[in-house]
């Protein structure tokens, strides 16, 4: 792999702990100006630990360095006005506020004022049925619509990396598919995404390499094609 400085995203040797128990264990990741990278993982092998801790909301040891920069230990705010933002595994949306003032909230740390109007408009365009619903409480969202809404939000940050936590859980076949076709659109407009997926074959589908996490190390990482003809991936994460 590329040394840090070509590397839009280098995690080496993470560790992080919940009191006794090590979720993380020696974990190193890359990812690539403009790639799509995906991983994948059981239950509880430690993937939104991992996520949390690249956007600052854990502590952890090792080295994280976004675009050349050192970034561990930084708080979560200071990095999404870097560029990295996180769409959490449960949305976390505020569901008082409507849709438009969601998207409002992602562009906290802007004072581009036409800039702003530009990508709530363009939010819009990549999902319409949240330009139907724009005075609506969020909180009142189906639940495909609310992570509309979470992605939506993140992208009003501008971000040169997005992380996203299982975007598709929860959601109908048909919904899973048409977020997973945006966020390719997402990343072919020049946003790098690490994504995380329970829905492996769909995931492995759209990114270029992926990782497999396995009681918090990296056990596999290969292009994306590799990944999908693998056995021991068919077996555990492609339903054999
Ligand atoms: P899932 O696919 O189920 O979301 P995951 O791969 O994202 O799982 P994590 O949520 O990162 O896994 O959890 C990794 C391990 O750390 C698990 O054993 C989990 O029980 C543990 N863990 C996560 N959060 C905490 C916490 N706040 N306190 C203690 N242990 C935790």
């Amino acid at each position: 792999m590329q040394n840090s400085s070509n590397l839009l995203l280098d995690i080496r040797d993470l560790e992080v702990s919940y009191g006794a128990i090590k979720a993380l264990r020696k974990v190193s990741l890359q990812v690539m100006p403009g790639e799509l990278v995906c991983l994948i993982g059981a239950n509880g092998a430690g993937k939104s630990t991992l996520l949390k801790s690249i956007a600052g909301l854990l502590p952890s040891q090792g080295s994280i360095h976004f675009s050349g920069q050192c970034i561990r230990s930084q708080p979560a705010h200071s990095l999404v006005s870097q560029g990295l933002a996180l769409v959490p595994e449960g949305r976390g949306i505020f569901g008082e506020m409507s849709v438009f003032e969601n998207l409002q909230m992602g562009a906290y740390h802007r004072h581009d004022k036409a800039g702003i109007k530009q990508d709530i408009e363009h939010a819009y365009s990549l999902f319409p049925r949240l330009a139907e619903r724009q005075q609506q409480p969020a909180g009142t969202l189906s639940g495909g619509e609310q992570q509309m809404v979470a992605i939506a939000r993140a992208l009003m940050s501008k971000p040169r990396l997005l992380l996203l936590d299982e975007p598709s859980m929860g959601l109908a076949p048909l919904l899973v598919k048409k977020i997973l076709e945006v966020i390719a659109t997402i990343n072919s407009e020049g946003v790098s995404v690490l994504l995380v997926e329970q829905n492996a074959n769909a995931a492995l589908s759209l990114a270029s390499r992926g990782y497999v996490m396995e009681h918090g190390e990296i056990t596999l990482q290969d292009s994306a094609q590799n990944l999908l003809h693998n056995p021991a991936v068919k077996d555990a994460y492609l339903g054999g």
